[in-house]
């Protein structure tokens, strides 16, 4: 059987680039769940869907088609034929993405979706998100939670945007992120059977390795 590794964390706990190295590590396909809820916010905030009709919602995903690149060095998505790799980056999407996230009908066939994709994956994958561990993938090979110190995820999202962004602006979306995401995962304990790793004192190249070492 292929090699599934399913990763969880907060916002700026580190998840996608440590899941990223993990997957070229061991050659492995690379999935980042939370692009899909990026992309069907994308698509609500372009085609004017009002986010809090979860029945309009809920029609729009299931109408919707996925591209996605599972190679962890190009990781792309396109929905509906629109290339968001970008785009889904974006703050408004950043903003608005736990209010479709929230939606069940959503969140139930992305999980469908997500769970095709791990089974079809020949040469085994890396899966990232905030259900991987419990809801997605809960007999994975390995099972990781990713945590953070709130500070160190405040200065790694800050990174990520580029140096000039106001630090209590990104302070403001990552504790924000975490209420709006409580009803999704509470990332206080983790499921049994799920390795904790604290990236708080950790280079990204000493979490992949502690990652690639439960690999059996
Ligand atoms: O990982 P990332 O921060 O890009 O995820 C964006 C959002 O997608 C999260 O804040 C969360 O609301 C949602 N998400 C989720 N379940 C996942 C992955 C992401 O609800 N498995």
């Amino acid at each position: 059987m292929p090699l599934v590794v399913a990763i969880d964390g907060p916002s700026g706990s580190g998840k996608s680039s440590t899941a990223r190295g993990v997957a070229s590590r061991l050659g492995l396909d690379f999935l980042d769940t939370g692009a899909m809820y990026r992309a069907v916010t994308w698509l609500a905030l372009h085609l004017g869907v009002d986010r809090t009709d979860t029945d309009a919602v809920a029609a729009l995903v299931s109408g919707a088609t996925f591209d996605i690149s599972v190679d962890p060095r190009s990781p792309r998505i396109a929905i509906n034929g629109h290339d968001v790799t970008r785009a889904i980056r974006e703050p408004e999407v950043s903003a608005a993405v736990s209010s479709v996230a929230t939606n069940l009908a959503v969140r139930e066939h992305l999980v469908a979706e997500q769970q095709r994709m791990i089974r079809a994956a020949e040469r085994g994958i890396v899966a990232e998100g905030r259900d991987i561990t419990t809801v997605v993938a809960p007999d994975a090979d390995v099972r990781v939670l990713l945590v953070a110190d709130p500070a160190a995820r405040v200065a790694r999202r800050q990174a990520e945007l580029g140096g000039e962004v106001d630090q209590a602006a990104v302070t403001d979306q990552v504790i924000r992120r975490d209420r709006d995401d409580s009803t999704v995962a509470r990332f206080t304990e983790a499921a049994p059977g799920v390795t904790v790793i604290d990236s708080t004192e950790q280079s990204l190249a000493q979490v992949i390795e502690a990652i690639c070492a439960l690999a059996p």
